[in-house]
């Protein structure tokens, strides 16, 4: 699984956020080099602040491994995960996140397992396009 496809699925998963009118971001957890789950923010479909992209792909993740410890497992996330999420991730053991936009910089505290990617496809602009849309 090349960055490139990754971002593909990336994008694909984004689009269909901007379509059902939910916060671009989108994550992909992989193990062994192939996609095992993915997902995107569901916050207004379900209702529920807790359906982060990141959160719902660790469910699925969980679902198809038929284990919550999700080891040698990696997460691609386009936005660096929140608080919330960062947690969560913790807590299934998964190893590694990468992800391509920063959240606020100085509310960033560094964690060895987080790694910022560049990009080729500009999902910073597509997140501020969706706010600046909506207000
Ligand atoms: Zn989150």
């Amino acid at each position: 699984m090349s960055i490139i496809n990754i971002e593909k699925e990336l994008n694909k998963l984004i689009l269909k956020a901007l379509k059902y009118n939910e916060v671009p971001i989108a994550a992909i957890i992989i193990k062994n080099g192939k996609i095992i789950s993915k997902a995107y923010n569901k916050v207004n479909k379900t209702n529920n602040f807790m359906d982060h992209a990141e959160i719902i792909s660790i469910k699925k993740a969980i679902k198809k491994l038929k284990n919550w410890r999700l080891k040698e497992c990696i997460m691609y996330v386009s936005l660096e995960p929140c608080a919330m999420c960062k947690e969560i991730i913790k807590k299934s053991r998964i190893e590694e996140v990468y992800y391509f936009v920063n959240q606020n910089a100085e509310k960033t505290e560094k964690n060895p397992n987080y790694k910022k990617i560049n990009s080729t496809t500009d999902f910073s602009t597509t997140l501020k396009k969706f706010f600046v849309n909506r207000r």
